[in-house]
């Protein structure tokens, strides 16, 4: 049951206005301050986004709370980002006592990653208009951790988000948006329900996040460079923008089935994709299956007794050999991959930076040094950190856990890795306790080990250590 606090700040227009009036705030175009007084309507809105109590949901400018309450109302948390500290502190004082904390930031700033440390994430607001494409981009970037997002936007906006191929408002943003959510556009509100009346109308958005597995694989770095090319100039037809990628664009044209003259809000999500795999194919799975490598076949003790082919291996659950590598960035960010869609073991989940089997013949430590160059095209020191023991919960591995810096770009091999995100290790904590269900399980084996050596408070000693001469020095095995 919502408190009397939270009861009492059901607003109609007069209330806006008083209260406005009397916590002193005169309403700011640079804000997008334009304050919901159709209580209908705001039930309406928060109805659209099946809240439950077990939800964690985050309101971007909750202004003078008209969406915050009916969302407390379903015993949600929620988490409230409010640019303007005289409304942030009108909130802190009507839903005292209420799940609902208020922080008083500009959304820019805020970082979406931590919210990897909460199971279901739902993303509310009554945007502020002139910022919220920037808004989207920050909130729903790759990997995101929202379910589901319900947005008033500007209708404009809101068209071009949910805008078909040959439509005017097609457009990059509905591409970049779309290859990552479904979007529904609900309903459009007038102006006529806000107070001051904004000069256009309103509408609200649903997105929901795709399966990844709805969109063929393709380099996305690619396909990002050539919506941006090919929208830059929407008069102009793409084998003109994009003579740079594609030397014979007729070829192209009969093999995915497009008009050879075509523009590029004339191209499909899927053509788009088609465009990007033509120019750099995607890797196929029998172009990433493994051979037919032999790995050492251990005892309880580690000690080598025979080899084995990978399947062999697999099929029987024998005790086996195996490297994980913690990558870090120069600022002890710690580089997560998510595993191939093709991968027969834990397709799709998250990983460490790189990871591989030792084969026959070789070490522990030359094993790392290869699979570091394989998966990510770098050649970095590399330290041992600790030995974690086979078990059902490695897949039967023994596992040497190693750590390095890099200082310059990874490459990613595309057939081992689907993709990948440096993230603060108090964000990896977080993530890993809030959804382990996202991560292959010999990953959390090695965090935790990892964790055990280096806590969080380490973290400083760590990265002084990192750059410091000892570290240039590699173990070995
Ligand atoms: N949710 C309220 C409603 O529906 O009545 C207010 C919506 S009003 C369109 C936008 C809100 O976003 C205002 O309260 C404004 O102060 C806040 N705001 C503007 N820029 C912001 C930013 N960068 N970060 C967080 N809040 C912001």
């Amino acid at each position: 049951m919502p408190s009397a606090a939270a009861r009492k700040i059901r607003m109609k227009l007069s209330d806006i206005r008083a209260t406005l009036k009397e916590i002193g705030v005169l309403p700011s175009k640079a804000l997008g301050q334009n304050f919901l007084h159709d209580q209908n309507l705001a039930r309406w809105i928060v109805n659209q986004a099946d809240i439950n109590p077990k939800d964690y949901v985050v309101e971007i400018g909750p202004g003078l709370g008209a969406l915050t309450r009916f969302i407390l109302e379903k015993g949600a948390h929620v988490l409230a980002i409010e640019k303007d500290a005289r409304l942030a502190n009108f909130l802190h004082e009507h839903f005292r006592g209420e799940r609902v904390e208020i922080l008083n930031i500009d959304a820019l700033k805020f970082d979406p990653r931590v919210l990897f440390a909460q199971r279901e994430v739902k993303l509310i607001g009554n945007l502020p208009y002139n910022i919220s494409s920037q808004l989207l981009l920050k909130f729903l970037g790759d990997p995101s951790p929202i379910s589901l997002c319900l947005l008033m936007l500007q209708n404009e906006m809101a068209m071009r988000l949910s805008a078909s191929p040959c439509s005017h408002d097609y457009g990059a943003l509905t591409v970049r948006v779309q290859l990552h959510h479904r979007v529904k556009h609900l309903r459009r509100i007038p102006a006529t329900v806000f107070f001051p009346r904004p000069d256009v109308d309103s509408a609200v958005v649903r997105l929901l996040p795709r399966d990844r597995l709805d969109m063929p694989a393709h380099d996305h770095e690619l396909l990002l460079k050539l919506i941006r090319v090919g929208f830059s100039q929407r008069r102009k037809q793409l084998k003109k923008l994009l003579r740079q990628y594609v030397l014979d664009w007729d070829t192209l044209a009969r093999d995915l089935q497009i008009n050879p003259n075509a523009r590029a809000e004339e191209l499909s999500l899927l053509e788009w994709i088609g465009l990007a795999n033509w120019i750099a194919p995607a890797p196929r799975p029998d172009t990433c299956t493994a051979g037919s490598e032999l790995f050492p076949v251990v005892d309880e003790n580690d000690r080598i007794r025979r080899c084995a082919s990978r399947s062999e291996v697999h099929g029987n659950n024998l005790r086996h050999r195996a490297v994980h590598i913690l990558i870090f960035s120069a600022g002890g960010d710690l580089y997560l991959q998510q595993r191939s869609r093709w991968k027969d073991r834990h397709p799709l989940k998250w990983d460490s930076s790189a990871a591989g089997h030792v084969t026959a013949g070789e070490t522990y430590d030359e094993t790392a040094g290869r699979e570091l160059k394989e998966e990510l095209g770098v050649d970095v020191p590399l330290k041992r950190i600790s030995k974690i023991t086979a078990s059902p919960g490695t897949d039967h591995e023994f596992i040497w856990l190693y750590r390095g810096v890099i200082t310059g770009d990874l490459s990613p091999d595309k057939c081992e890795i689907e993709t990948g995100v440096f993230l603060p290790p108090a964000i990896v904590d977080g993530w890993t306790s809030a959804r382990p269900e996202d991560f292959a399980p010999g990953f959390l084996r090695c965090w935790k080990a990892y964790r055990r050596k280096w806590p969080s408070d380490r973290e400083e000693s760590i990265r002084r250590e990192t750059f410091s001469a000892a570290d240039g020095a590699a173990s070995t095995a």
